[in-house]
């Protein structure tokens, strides 16, 4: 079975395993265990920030970030596709109390920075203010765009200039980065906070990180142990976490086999691929895209259903280039 439902499903390699086997740990909700806090520091490192906090999760992190961020009753705006918006079960309202306005980013999810004055919202006797803007790097739901750090930079300069704080959901945030040639940091120096997963393409099998200002992750920590989210001999699974950080220069093998799966799959009948920017790959199928996935399944193929007529596909650290043809071919018989 060739599983391109999502870059999540890696197994940890032995070198991971080895790793959590011979973690140093301690408590670190007491923040004594030393392979969490070398993590962190390695990831405000690489990002170029204050500070970084392990979260268990993409999306605690980034309902973390809403929450602290922002009081309750004011706005989160955020791209009309967006992870936060779509997929976190109403979270900003659930957790932080806030109100969802939403921008649309268009085919590729790219908030400009007039549409983010528009929707600011002063607060007033009868309007709620505009609390915090959600960017999202890749986007996820428009395709896996790499959106460059110039127009992060632009739409998050706009929000700052009235006071508005910004959080980069970056869970494929070193994907940008390769596809772009530049360093994750240079995305990171634009915006408040920034979430990025270790458990996606980097392949660890657990954990993301907020980074951030001390100040701004000092809070979020505080919000970590309230959502449920402080551990405790964590180091067993930021072991893992350290190991995967070696694994983001090769995330341009993943972009280069999604380009060949969207090119061999665009070859066959009653698919539409568009290129991908990086390692997903959506496809807009002729008949219903739940019927085509029957037929793959069957043919030894798995993918996700994303709308009623499109699929996504992710490459990842467990599928091959041998993978890539085997697929495209069973695709192929299956049609
Ligand atoms: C996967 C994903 C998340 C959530 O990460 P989990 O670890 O699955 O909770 C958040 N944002 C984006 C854009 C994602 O793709």
């Amino acid at each position: 079975m060739i599983d391109l439902r999502s870059d999540t499903v890696t197994r940890p390699d032995d070198r991971m395993r080895e790793a959590a086997r011979d973690a140093a740990v301690g408590d670190d909700v007491y923040g004594e265990d030393p392979t969490v806090n070398e993590l962190q520091e390695r990831v405000a490192d690489v990002l170029d920030t204050e500070a970084a906090l392990l979260v268990p999760s993409g999306t605690m992190g980034n309902q973390i970030a809403v929450r602290t961020h922002t009081e309750r009753g004011e706005e989160l705006v955020c791209e009309r596709e967006s992870h936060i918006y779509r997929w976190e079960l109403a979270g900003p309202a659930q957790h932080a109390g806030v109100q969802t306005r939403t921008i649309d980013g268009g085919e590729r999810g790219v908030i400009s920075p007039s549409q983010v004055r528009r929707a600011y919202v002063e607060a007033s006797d009868h309007r709620p203010g505009t609390g915090v803007l959600a960017l999202e790097n890749t986007h996820n739901s428009r395709g896996g765009t790499a959106i460059s750090p110039e127009a992060i930079a632009a739409a998050a300069d706009a929000a700052h200039e009235v006071g508005v704080p910004v959080h980069l959901d970056g869970a494929r945030l070193f994907n940008a980065a390769v596809a772009h040639g530049v360093s994750a940091a240079d995305y990171a120096e634009h915006v408040t906070t920034v979430m990025c997963c270790l458990s996606k393409g980097l392949g660890a099998p657990v954990g993301s990180m907020l980074a951030g200002p001390d100040s701004v992750i000092e809070e979020a920590r505080r919000h970590r142990k309230l959502f449920g989210g402080g551990m405790r001999q964590a180091g067993i699974l930021a072991a893992p976490g350290l190991a995967a950080l070696s694994n983001r220069e090769r995330l341009a093998e993943d972009h280069r086999r999604a380009d060949r799966l969207a090119a061999g799959l665009d070859r066959v009948d009653g698919l539409a691929v568009e290129p991908p920017e990086t390692n997903i790959v959506l496809v807009t199928t002729d008949r219903p895209a739940e019927a085509v996935l029957e037929g793959w399944l069957d043919a030894g193929v798995r993918a996700s259903q994303f709308g009623e007529h499109t699929i996504r596909c992710c490459t990842h650290l467990d599928v091959t280039d041998d993978d890539i043809g085997a697929a495209i071919d069973a695709v192929r018989n299956a049609s």
